[in-house]
């Protein structure tokens, strides 16, 4: 695609198509395309930080800049209990379930405060236990290795600093974390809309 077609692409969407890409999907995005993008934020008069975002996913990070991304997600009230008093971490949140004829096997990424993140590993060890295993062959393969994943995660919980499970969703988060780095309630948005 040449730049005008590129334009015109832009152009097209929604407002909502074009803060989804943004935000979420800008990894790649050539150098001369920014300028393209940042004359169609200024058309529609969107946040003028989306063009930040769409930056961040095309960056390379230092440990120390990580860090400072994950220390914003930190500070939030916690998704589940509401609660201020203990920094967030994250986890990984490993569940199988046998159906009939086929077991599904899921790892959802957490953010919340070290107390709740254990509550959803244990249940989601307990979940397992009860509806993993019965499926043969994959539900009864699965279950033992992903209640063991649980307790590995768990592990990581209660570390002072940020785990490993905060620092893979901040890099898969940065473009919508960087847009919304002054905004408490958005970054409070993007933490809970993947804990289930
Ligand atoms: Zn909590």
């Amino acid at each position: 695609m040449d730049l005008e077609d590129i334009r015109k692409h832009y152009e097209r969407m929604s407002d909502s198509q074009l803060i989804l890409v943004l935000t979420t999907n800008a990894r790649g995005i050539r150098p001369e395309v920014f300028e393209i993008i940042e004359k169609e934020l200024k058309k529609r008069r969107l946040n003028p930080n989306l063009l930040d975002g769409a930056l961040a996913q095309n960056k390379e990070y230092s440990l120390e800049e990580i860090e400072s991304y994950s220390e914003l997600l930190r500070e939030l009230p916690c998704p589940i209990c509401k609660r201020k008093e203990l920094k967030l971490n994250g986890t990984i949140r490993y569940t199988v379930t046998s159906f009939i004829v086929f077991t599904s096997a899921s790892a959802e990424p957490i953010i919340a405060c070290p107390n709740c993140l254990d509550k959803k590993n244990n249940n989601a060890m307990i979940f397992t236990v009860f509806l993993g295993w019965w499926s043969i062959p994959w539900g009864f393969l699965k279950t033992p290795l992903y209640i063991y994943r649980n307790y590995k995660a768990k592990k990581e919980n209660r570390l002072k600093e940020s785990n490993n499970a905060l620092i893979a969703f901040v890099l898969e988060h940065i473009g919508e974390i960087e847009t919304y780095k002054q905004d408490e309630k958005m970054l409070s948005y993007i933490i809970e809309n993947y804990e289930l």
